[in-house]
């Protein structure tokens, strides 16, 4: 825990941490806010489909893992699916599977809507579940595996999932060609693996701050947990930052047509006000903090090459979480992983003139909005919880 407060320049940003320390406390108590909302807490996904890469995906018997889902007549009309399906025209590019489809500029499978239920995410912390052992094991390596470049390796037009892939014996293997040395792996590989990597330790972050003492049956935070999962590889931590800069930069970036987007659930246009307000905040503390370069990736020779490939591999992340075989975390594995990739096609792949929202009023779906602002929310929640560890670990109370 000695090593969990950074400082100075977070890599391949040009923020810095005490930037992001002193922001936190302002964009975690804004942004918990939003997504409460009932625009942000509403969100239909398909967990079920089948799973690409293997037949025993396994289950985890855990009462943990379950979760319940809300019936349609709960979730505002505007918001249900098939109102939805009327409204989106981006039907040219699409690329589809049964009950799922990417455009050529997303970096995710995205839902089409036709299957899945609603869930209530206020209602679904993303917390301990008991979900471990080989099978976890095998969804982060495959992920990690996913950190392979090697511009014409495979035909990356071509969207289809790949085929299942011959796995390292050890994951101490594939996460060494992960980490590698700095100064041999290109810029995007590094953005990659931090990206993955970040999400992790933010997984890692929210099970030891919501622990279930097995033997006693309370909920609380685990320091231990922390120190070996995250304290003791201060990198994991660095990289929760740096997922922080980049979900703010594509707030920043999105600022205008976040603002312009049509919140309204109730018809009576308060929560559309309320949504607005909070929203607002948000965007300003991304405008502050969200420094991150984004034009610095993919220049050069090969740089369509490698934003293919790199959108390949993500796509296939997505994918990969209808692998995991706890309904919680395959739930909020699927809405992280969606959030990213929200964040990286706003950075990668939209220029101001895409991003105008008079010119481009249907230019995410409401899905990506809502994955993109509660996947900050989670990484914002994360530091917060890194806050209380460092309280523990000096002694202290965090809730005095
Ligand atoms: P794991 O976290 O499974 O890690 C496996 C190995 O990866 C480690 O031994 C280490 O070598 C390496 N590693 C660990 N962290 C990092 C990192 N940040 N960067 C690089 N390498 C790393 N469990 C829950 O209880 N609740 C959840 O909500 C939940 N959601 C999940 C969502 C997804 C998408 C997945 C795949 C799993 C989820 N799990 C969840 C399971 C959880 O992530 C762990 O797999 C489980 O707790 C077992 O942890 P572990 O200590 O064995 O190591």
């Amino acid at each position: 825990c000695e090593n969990t407060q950074p400082t100075g320049p977070i890599d391949t940003t040009m923020c810095d941490y005490e930037t992001v320390e002193s922001v936190n406390g302002d964009l975690f108590s804004n942004v918990h806010e939003l997504v409460k909302m009932p625009f942000f807490k509403y969100f239909q996904v398909d967990l079920y489909r089948e799973c690409p890469f293997w037949d025993d995906q396994g289950s985890c018997n855990n009462p943990g893992c379950a979760i319940t889902t809300v019936d349609e007549s709960q979730v505002p009309l505007k918001w249900r699916a098939k109102v939805l399906s009327q409204v989106d025209g981006l039907v040219d590019d699409r690329h589809e599977l049964p009950g799922c489809y990417y455009r050529d500029s997303d970096f995710c499978w995205l839902d089409d809507n036709t299957e899945g239920d609603y869930y209530d995410l206020t209602l679904v912390p993303e917390r301990f579940t008991g979900y471990s052992g080989p099978e976890a094991h095998r969804i982060w390596r495959t992920i990690y595996e996913e950190n392979c470049f090697g511009l014409s390796e495979f035909n990356i037009m071509d969207g289809a999932a790949p085929a299942p892939v011959s796995l390292p014996d050890t994951m101490t293997d594939v996460l060494r060609s992960g980490e590698g040395t700095e100064n041999e792996q290109c810029l995007e590989k590094r953005v990659y693996y931090k990206v993955i990597s970040g999400l992790h330790a933010s997984i890692s972050t929210h099970i030891c701050a919501e622990y279930l003492n097995q033997t006693t049956g309370e909920w609380g935070p685990n320091l231990q947990c922390f120190v070996n999962r995250i304290a003791s590889h201060p990198e994991r931590l660095q990289y929760i930052y740096f997922n922080t800069v980049l979900m703010l930069r594509a707030v920043a970036r999105l600022g205008p047509y976040l603002s312009a987007y049509d919140y309204c659930s109730t018809g009576t246009e308060k929560d559309d006000v309320e949504t607005k307000e909070i929203l607002s905040k948000v965007i300003s503390i991304a405008q502050k903090a969200g420094q991150f370069d984004e034009s610095a990736l993919f220049r050069g020779e090969n740089a369509n090459i490698l934003k293919e490939e790199f959108k390949v591999h993500f796509r296939n992340v997505t994918r990969i979480m209808d692998c995991v075989g706890c309904d919680k975390c395959r739930l909020w594995g699927k809405i992280q992983t969606t959030g990213i990739a929200t964040a990286l096609k706003v950075l990668f792949e939209l220029d101001e003139k895409a991003l105008n929202p008079h010119a481009n009023a249907n230019l995410l779906q409401r899905s990506e909005v809502v994955a993109l602002l509660n996947t900050l929310h989670r990484f914002s929640e994360s530091l917060e919880a890194v806050n209380k560890f460092r309280l523990i670990w000096s002694g202290m109370n965090p809730t005095e």
